[in-house]
């Protein structure tokens, strides 16, 4: 099956950081895959900007490079290459001064659509805003995409709105969190709000419980120092497991409307409570026959930040009090896995008689890897005899129901058009971000305050023990990470 694709308008999209980790592993390759796919009309160009001095000819090499690094067999072939590379020029910037400035702005186009991608630290967010609005850079038609983190707390991230909001409206800022651009993720609300029958059950009456898990096998890796100031429910929680939490229980929004779908997850947000310590569960992952120990990869013996964390959520609203939302993610896992399961209730009564084998009705959808879902029910055991009662798996993976030449695009292909075409659906609206921060601030103050460390877990296990009793002290039981 071959995706319909429709240019989008002429464009010019800096990338600031363009020499950096995240446009060359991901913000690049998934321009050019769009422009060999045909998005890109003529006229759409991309200037990358750093403060490493080179020529455009340097950079063109650095981006081959990095295409070849991770690409693998997918890299573009040399004449897409050369094709794609006309598009490309670069402009040594210091964010922080005013190097670069005028020369980034004398090749600014007026009538295009302008988009600035942030792809630097955070602490230059408020810097290259400043001067895009000093040097007169910004038009009714100028996005920007600001990366993650957003903030790091409530007070952070609100300064950070505030600095922002002096140079643009909120229609401008495209806050990305890349789990929103995967297709399965989209596919929750294709899920939920394109099938009558899930509608009626998707509700506290019906549902037991949801488990959110995002299992990842890799550790810190370079990002070692950075991670320890964040943790686990800063770096995953607060945005991506946040993020699947709303489009799991939110309310059916009157259209697919970036307002429409944003305000909806926003009343989610609001009604999540508050988290009591006793529903947290943190861990760290100690070291392994051949890997190190979470204190080793952030060179802090003392560290007391986590890698993983387990927690209890509940809703109040009509549709879910009383039905928890089970939470986890982890490094150094046993797999690398993203799945939301929805567990159902048992049927009011048995006509089968007490003693039959029963296990109540549960929706996986897998995010990640082999993106599909999979329904259990209750069948007949075939035979003579007795009615014997057999739970078996409707198993659907959406590569081959769709087709195996099928291309999934990566999150930053479609977000990335996404802000070219002026479509916020899947970005963070400021007041979506504030509101995550306000309700994890209190549970990470908490444990800030306490003596307690994070539990210890080995590497390639499925987390700490008291992650299991965290669910079993409810009569319920993790889904496998196998
Ligand atoms: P990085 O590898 O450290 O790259 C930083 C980039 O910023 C480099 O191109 C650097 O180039 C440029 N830069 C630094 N100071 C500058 C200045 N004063 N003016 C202009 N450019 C400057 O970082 P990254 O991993 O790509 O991450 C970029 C952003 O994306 C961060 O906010 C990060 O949190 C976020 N993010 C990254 C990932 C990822 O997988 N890497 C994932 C999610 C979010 P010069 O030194 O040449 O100036």
């Amino acid at each position: 099956m071959v995706a319909r694709v429709i240019p989008v308008d002429p464009f010019d999209l800096v990338i600031f950081g363009a020499t950096g980790d995240l446009a060359r592993r991901k913000i690049l390759p998934a321009l050019c895959r769009r422009f060999g796919e045909g998005q890109m009309p003529e006229g759409a160009r991309i200037i990358g900007a750093a403060r490493s001095e080179m020529s455009r000819d340097d950079f063109i090499e650095m981006v081959s490079q990095a295409f070849d690094e991770f690409l693998g067999a997918q890299a573009p072939d040399a004449a897409q290459r050369a094709a794609f590379f006309e598009r490309l020029d670069y402009v040594a910037i210091d964010a922080m001064g005013d190097d670069g400035w005028t020369t980034l702005a004398g090749q600014m186009r007026e009538d295009v659509v302008r988009a600035f991608y942030f792809s630097v630290a955070p602490s230059l967010f408020g810097p290259l805003a400043a001067n895009l609005g000093k040097f007169r850079m910004i038009t009714p038609q100028t996005r920007i995409v600001v990366e993650k983190p957003f903030g790091n707390d409530l007070q952070t991230a609100r300064a950070l709105n505030h600095t922002l909001a002096e140079f643009f409206d909120e229609t401008q800022i495209y806050r990305i969190d890349h789990y929103l651009g995967k297709e399965t993720v989209q596919n929750l609300m294709a899920v939920r709000f394109a099938n009558i029958f899930f509608e009626p059950l998707w509700n506290a009456r019906f549902v037991d419980h949801v488990q959110i898990t995002v299992a990842e096998t890799v550790g810190v890796g370079g990002r070692g120092p950075y991670y320890d100031k964040s943790g686990a429910m800063r770096d995953m929680v607060q945005n991506h497991l946040m993020q699947l939490l709303c489009l799991m229980a939110m309310e059916p929004p009157y259209k697919f409307d970036p307002d429409a779908v944003r305000d909806e997850k926003l009343k989610v947000i609001h009604a999540l409570d508050p988290v009591a310590p006793a529903d947290v569960v943190r861990g760290q992952y100690a070291a392994g026959p051949e890997t190190a120990s979470f204190a080793d990869e952030v060179e802090n013996a003392n560290t007391a930040t986590e890698s993983y964390i387990a927690l209890k959520v509940g809703i109040s609203n009509w549709r879910w009090k009383g039905t928890p939302f089970y939470l986890r993610t982890g490094k150094r896992l046993r797999s690398r896995v993203s799945e939301i399961a929805v567990a159902f209730r048992d049927p009011p009564h048995s006509i089968f008689g007490e003693d039959a084998p029963w296990k109540a009705n549960l929706l996986v959808i897998r995010l990640q890897p082999d993106e599909g879902m999979t329904l259990k029910v209750m069948i007949k055991e075939p035979g003579p005899g007795g009615m014997r009662l057999k739970n078996v798996a409707l198993d659907m993976s959406f590569a081959e129901a769709l087709g195996d030449d099928l291309h999934i695009p990566d999150a930053y292909e479609r977000l990335i058009m996404d802000v070219i075409r002026g479509n916020q659906t899947l970005f963070m609206r400021g007041d979506e971000v504030e509101a995550a921060w306000a309700w994890t601030d209190p549970i990470i103050a908490a444990w800030q305050g306490s003596a307690d460390k994070p539990a210890m877990y080995d590497p390639g296990s499925s987390g700490p023990d008291e992650a299991l009793k965290l669910i079993h002290m409810d009569n319920r039981s993790w889904r496998e990470i196998r």
